[in-house]
């Protein structure tokens, strides 16, 4: 992994981003495939499935692992909280590189690279971060 990501700041950078227009165009390429959450050494979600055999006598419980790229994974009560792609990626990419310093006081992204090699769409977070902080810098330019 020879690509870096300038984190000054990015907790801030990233809650201040929410409507970022970036998180549009990421929603026209990312195919909610999870590949990403599949190769991410950091990745721990995980659903429960409850098995019963025909007979009713037997029950097994399974934790397994899933993804926030699926829509099941944020079904509560009546429907998803996050039914976009969009809204999808977001929740991705803002836990590993924010909400993680929150929750665990250290970044959720151990620079690996293997979201990168792994997505079949060539999405790179490295180039998304950079593109989020250039788009605030080119808004200040503008409102000057
Ligand atoms: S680069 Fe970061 S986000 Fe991507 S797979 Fe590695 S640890 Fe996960
Ligand atoms: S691997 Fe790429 S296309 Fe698949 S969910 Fe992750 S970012 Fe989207």
């Amino acid at each position: 992994m020879g690509r870096k990501i300038d984190i000054s700041e990015i907790k801030e950078l990233l809650y201040r981003n929410y409507d970022n227009e970036r998180w549009d165009e990421l929603e026209k390429r990312c195919l909610a495939c999870g590949n990403c959450t599949m190769a991410c050494p950091t990745c721990f979600c995980s659903k429960v499935e409850d098995v019963t055999d025909l007979t009713g006598d037997h029950a097994e419980r399974w934790r397994e692992w899933d993804s926030c790229y699926t829509m099941d994974f944020s079904y509560i009560h009546g429907g998803s909280v996050r039914p976009t792609i969009r809204s999808r990626y977001r929740q991705w990419l803002v836990h590993k590189l924010a909400t993680w310093l929150d929750q665990f006081g250290t970044s959720g992204c151990v620079g690996c690279g293997r979201c990168v090699t792994w997505c079949p769409v060539g999405i790179d977070l490295t180039e998304e971060v950079q593109l989020i902080r250039d788009s605030e810098k080119q808004k200040e330019t503008t409102h000057d």
